[in-house]
């Protein structure tokens, strides 16, 4: 398993760092040969009170993270074989 870090990050609109953390959470996502701990927390600039991500995700790793595919679902491998997603279709299709 793998794990996003985080990094400080600043006010977008006027670049202040005097943030309110509003909420802090993070995600287990199943990406093509990983399992990756995406912590994310939203912030407020008491200076504007832009709300954004603060801290975020540091670049580096988002590269790692997006190299093990470009899509992924909190804890659930996505079948990204044309077959499996034929087969899968196949099952659920009301037309027979
Ligand atoms: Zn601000």
């Amino acid at each position: 398993m793998k794990k996003i870090t985080l990094q400080p990050r600043s006010c977008e609109c006027c670049g202040g760092n005097d943030l309110d953390q509003v909420l802090q959470s993070q995600s287990s996502v199943k990406r093509t040969s990983d399992t990756w701990i995406f912590p994310f927390s939203v912030a407020v600039c008491r200076n504007c009170g832009f709300c954004f991500n603060s801290p975020g995700p540091k670049q580096e790793d988002l590269i790692r993270y997006y190299s093990d595919g470009i899509s992924g679902s909190k804890d659930i491998g996505l079948p990204y074989s044309i077959d499996t997603r034929i087969a899968v279709l196949e099952r659920y299709s009301s037309i027979t």
